[in-house]
C-alpha cells in the first residue's frame, strides 16, 4: 500500500501518530480535509471521536454508518465528504444505482441486514438532528427504533460528520488532488463524476425549478401534489417528473407510531 510521505509534524510524536492511525484508517493515505484540520492544530482534538465511530461502528453495521456520513453529507456546502463516503460504502457491495437512491429517498442499499429499519433510522435521523417543524417528533420515532446505544451512536456519527464538514466549506474543499482518491480501484474512481452529480442534483432543492414532494419518514408514503398521502407505488402519476423528495412524517404515523400529541 502506497504511504504519503510524513507531513511535517506540529505536536511531535503526538501527530506523528495521529497521523499514522489516520493512515491505517484511509489505505495508507492522509484525506485532504485532516491535512486541513492538521494545519489549523485541530487535528488532535477532532481525530479521536471520528476515527472512534470509523474503526469501531459497533452497534451500527459499518454500511450504516458510511449511509448516514452520505445522507448527513448532504448537507455540506461541498460534494467532497458525499462522494468520498459514497465510494467507500462501494467498496462495501454498494451498487452505483443504490448509492443514488440512498441520495434521492434515504434508503439502505438492499443487501443490508434490516433494510427497513435501517432505512427508517437514516431518514429520522436527517429529521431529528437538524431543525425543522417535526424534529422533535422524529427523534422520538428515531429513539423507538434503535437501542439507546445505535441512538447514542448515530448521534457521535452526527457530530463527527459536523467537524469534519466544517473543514470543507472555507475555501470550499473540493477533489483536486485528494490523496484518498488514489486509494480506490479506477472501476470506483470512475463512478466520481456520477456521485457529483447525484450530490448535485439531491441538493439544488433551493432551485424554484424542481418540484419538492414529501415522503414519511416510517412509511415512504409520500405527499402529492393533492396534498394527500399515497403509497410510493401507486403516486407515479401525482408525482412530477423530476421531483426532489423531501422527508417528513405523516399524520397518520404520528398517531400509529404513538407520538405524543405535544411533539406533533
Ligand atoms: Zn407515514
Amino acid at each position: 500500500m502506497r504511504r504519503q510521505a510524513t507531513l511535517r509534524p506540529r505536536d511531535g510524536m503526538e501527530t506523528d501518530e495521529t497521523l499514522d492511525q489516520i493512515r491505517d484508517v484511509f489505505n495508507g493515505t492522509v484525506p485532504n480535509v485532516f491535512r486541513r484540520m492538521h494545519a489549523s492544530g485541530e487535528l488532535e482534538r477532532n481525530w479521536p471521536p471520528i476515527r472512534a465511530v470509523l474503526v469501531e461502528p459497533e452497534p451500527l453495521p459499518p454500511e450504516v454508518v458510511q449511509a448516514l456520513f452520505i445522507v448527513l453529507s448532504l448537507r455540506c456546502s461541498s460534494y467532497y465528504c458525499f462522494v468520498l463516503h459514497s465510494l467507500t460504502l462501494s467498496t462495501q457491495g454498494a451498487t452505483q444505482i443504490s448509492i443514488g437512491e440512498l441520495a434521492r429517498v434515504f434508503d439502505m442499499p438492499a443487501v443490508t441486514p434490516e433494510f427497513d429499519r435501517w432505512s427508517r433510522v437514516l431518514k429520522l435521523t436527517w429529521l431529528s438532528q437538524f431543525d425543522g417543524p417535526q424534529q422533535h417528533a422524529a427523534e422520538y420515532l428515531l429513539r423507538r427504533n434503535c437501542s439507546d446505544a445505535e441512538y447514542q451512536q448515530v448521534l457521535r456519527v452526527h457530530a463527527a460528520n459536523q467537524v469534519i464538514n466544517s473543514f470543507t466549506v472555507d475555501p470550499e474543499l473540493k477533489l483536486d488532488g485528494e490523496p484518498m482518491l488514489d486509494s480506490f480501484p479506477a472501476e470506483l474512481r470512475a463512478l466520481v463524476p456520477e456521485f457529483v452529480r447525484f450530490y448535485m442534483e439531491t441538493t439544488s432543492g433551493s432551485s424554484p425549478k424542481r418540484p419538492v414532494c414529501t415522503m414519511c419518514s416510517v412509511c415512504r408514503d409520500v405527499r402529492a401534489v393533492d396534498e394527500q398521502w399515497y403509497p410510493l407505488a401507486v403516486a407515479g402519476e401525482l408525482i412530477p417528473k423530476g421531483v426532489l423528495f423531501s422527508h417528513g412524517l405523516c399524520s397518520g404515523c404520528l398517531v400509529s407510531e404513538g407520538v405524543p400529541s405535544e411533539l406533533h
